[in-house]
């Protein structure tokens, strides 16, 4: 079967075929986090799922080139910043930092790009684009000085999310700040400055203020991947109003198709509702960790529903995910060891030769609990062969084989635990209780004995990270 995906902007499955796979990468966009709190896991099915389409890309020997972009402005950082009476830089840097350290826990594939809003490289393309579309008459300034895009003016508008207009004209809600609109679904391209916004502004052809949200993903987009990108991700809930923007913007300044594959996962749910910071039925990662969960065992809970389908977080999922990835373990100590075997007997099994049914599994729009079954067949079915003595070594090396190549899309091996060593708790333990005493000196004095036993600590919003010194030579 040929790679396809389910296009949103079709509501078909599509067989995929990428622009110019022979001369350049496969370029894909997804939208990043905003960073005015720590993600929820729900966040992070989305970005688990952007990764599980990656590395299956790659296992099919294409080239990815992925951006992620960072939304470091808007209401909510803006807000936020004002709050805590910090400049917005200052606070976002923290979440930021902490999605970083989140998807290594959760082995998400670093983006080859993670481009900010705020970054003026990117605020002067996003004024550019601007401009274009005004002058195409695509956008407008109103009375209160925001410029907004003309949604009358460009039909495809509503085509990503099968949305009539005239809908939108029934049963849009007016918001107070936007009474001089032209029409009620006209979005803000750039926001003019007002007092909220305190030291938030860049200086602009229509005066001080920022860009929209949507604005933003369109710039940083073309600015890195071109004017036509392969696959554009997302949550469903992207689909409308931010995505159906961003082809508007990008399409009305390009004149080109911006997208060939639109892909949005489901929603990950607690009790049938999205799980999400606005309901407060949300966990994060650390609030995970520290139950006791591991980053490979949370990995596997949000990965192993097919992504368009919605998924039920519950406490049993996780303990369901615990138990197949000991399954997964103690079969794969038990091929090491079968591999290692000398005897000359031969196999006699049928499961000696290893299929492709994973990976066409995932050809098929992404079908991950298809190929999971399939996976979970075969540990079921060389485990009896190797319980019937059936299975000679040679088939299990194959089948570690088999499954270098299949986990190098799931990532679900386990690390060797690394132990640390008991002086080093010791002192590690002391340095908390220095620091809990805001004891800065006793602190850095106990960092360096722990340096002097040849680790690092790093501390964290959940407290000191210990890792073992690299050793040069
Ligand atoms: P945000 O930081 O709110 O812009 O969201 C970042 C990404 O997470 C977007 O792609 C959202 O669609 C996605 N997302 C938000 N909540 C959920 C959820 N409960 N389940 C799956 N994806 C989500
Ligand atoms: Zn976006």
């Amino acid at each position: 079967m040929a790679l396809q995906f389910f296009n949103t902007y079709s509501r078909e499955v599509e067989e995929f075929e990428p622009r110019d796979p022979a001369a350049r990468p496969i370029s894909i966009y997804t939208c990043g986090p905003t960073v005015y709190s720590r993600a929820h896991i729900g966040n992070f099915r989305a970005y688990i799922f952007e990764d599980l389409l990656q590395r299956h890309l790659e296992l099919r020997g294409y080239k990815v080139h992925r951006v992620m972009n960072i939304t470091d402005v808007d209401d909510k950082t803006i807000r936020g910043a004002r709050e805590a009476k910090i400049p917005l830089s200052k606070f976002t840097a923290p979440f930021k930092q902490a999605f970083f350290e989140d998807i290594e826990t959760l082995r998400i594939k670093r983006a080859d790009e993670f481009p900010a809003a705020t970054d003026q490289h990117y605020v002067d393309r996003m004024i550019e684009m601007i401009s274009a579309l005004i002058s195409r008459g695509l956008a407008y300034q109103a009375d209160d000085k925001s410029v907004y895009f003309r949604i009358n003016k460009f039909p495809d508008y509503g085509k990503l999310a099968h949305f009539d207009l005239t809908q939108l004209q029934s049963t849009g809600r007016v918001k107070h700040d936007e009474y001089d609109k032209e029409h009620i679904g006209d979005f803000a391209l750039w926001k003019a400055w007002d007092e909220e916004d305190g030291d938030v502004a860049w200086e602009s052809p229509w005066g001080p203020g920022r860009p929209g949200w949507h604005i933003e993903c369109s710039a940083m987009a073309t600015a890195l991947l071109g004017d036509e990108i392969d696959i554009h991700c997302g949550g469903v809930d992207n689909i409308f109003p931010h995505h159906e923007a961003e082809i508007a913007q990008s399409e009305g300044v390009t004149g080109k198709k911006f997208v060939r594959y639109w892909l949005h996962c489901a929603h990950l749910l607690v009790d049938g509702q999205k799980m999400s910071k606005s309901l407060g039925n949300f966990y994060t990662l650390p609030d995970l960790l520290e139950k006791g969960y591991t980053g490979r065992e949370i990995r596997y809970a949000l990965m192993w529903v097919h992504y368009r389908a919605p998924l039920n977080f519950t406490w049993e999922g996780m303990q369901e995910a615990r138990q197949a990835l000991i399954r997964t373990d103690e079969w794969l100590a038990r091929l090491r060891e079968k591999s290692r075997e000398t005897s000359v007997q031969r196999s006699t099994s049928n499961v000696q030769r290893p299929t492709q049914e994973f990976e066409e599994a995932l050809d098929d729009d992404l079908n991950i609990s298809a190929a999971l079954g399939f996976s979970f067949e075969i540990i079921r079915e060389t485990n009896r062969a190797m319980d019937r003595n059936e299975l000679d070594a040679a088939s299990a090396k194959a089948w570690l084989d088999w499954w270098k190549r299949v986990n190098n899309v799931l990532d679900l091996e386990t690390e060797a635990e690394v132990v640390i060593p008991a002086e080093v708790a010791q002192v590690a333990k002391e340095r908390e209780n220095a620091r809990r005493e805001k004891n800065w000196r006793k602190s850095d004095e106990l960092r360096d004995r722990i340096a002097a036993l040849g680790w690092d600590v790093r501390d964290t919003n959940d407290g000191q990270k210990l890792t073992l010194r690299a050793r040069s030579g």
